[in-house]
């Protein structure tokens, strides 16, 4: 069988204490930390994944935001070259959920109409009274035309299906 490293830029963006730092490491690294920033200083951080729905092996640069997560102090840098995007919010944290628009807007405008993928997290915390329901994240991702996964970084909950579907769309529309 023919052997094709494809790398592909990932980019995961959205308000801060979402848990983007956390998904980035916890998918990595397995740990559940916040600290790799500090000891790595690096810009992204590089995985090599085995994506099932399209059967493909890919190197994910997966780009952390580093604490820049307002729209102004967002370099181009950042989102250049960029394959996927995740668009994180918090099950904890409405303006997080109403700020999802901006970020994908942003996102079309330095990257074009790349494969984005809506990540509801903290699903650990979901009630009755939190301030997103299951609901409000079905509707977004009707009217975004996107798919969305649910996600518990802590226990790890979610985050291959949410890798797996986004690099899935990529080879998808590929
Ligand atoms: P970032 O600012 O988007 O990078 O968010 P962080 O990854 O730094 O996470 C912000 C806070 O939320 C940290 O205290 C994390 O431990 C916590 N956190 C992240 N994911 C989850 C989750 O799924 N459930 C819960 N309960 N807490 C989480
Ligand atoms: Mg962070």
């Amino acid at each position: 069988m023919e052997e094709i490293d494809i790398t592909l830029k990932c980019i995961v963006v959205g308000n801060g204490e979402v848990g983007k730092t956390s998904l980035i490491t916890r998918f990595v690294k397995g740990d559940f930390t916040d600290e790799y920033k500090k000891t790595i200083g690096t810009d992204f951080l590089e995985t090599e994944f085995f994506c099932e729905s399209a059967d493909e092996n890919v190197t994910l640069h997966l780009w952390d935001t580093a604490g820049q997560e307002v729209f102004s102090t967002m370099t181009r840098g950042y989102y250049r070259g960029s394959a996927i995007c995740v668009l994180a919010f918090s099950t904890v944290d409405r303006a997080s959920f109403e700020a999802v628009k901006k970020w994908m807007g942003r996102v079309e405008e330095e990257c074009g109409p790349i494969p984005m993928i809506l990540m509801q997290n903290k699903i650990d915390l979901l009630s009755d009274s939190s301030e997103v329901s299951l609901k409000d994240g079905d509707r977004l991702a009707e009217e975004l035309d996107l798919p969305i996964v649910r996600t518990c970084v802590k226990d790890e909950r979610g985050v291959r299906e949410l890798f797996d579907t986004l690099v899935g769309t990529y080879f998808e529309l590929k």
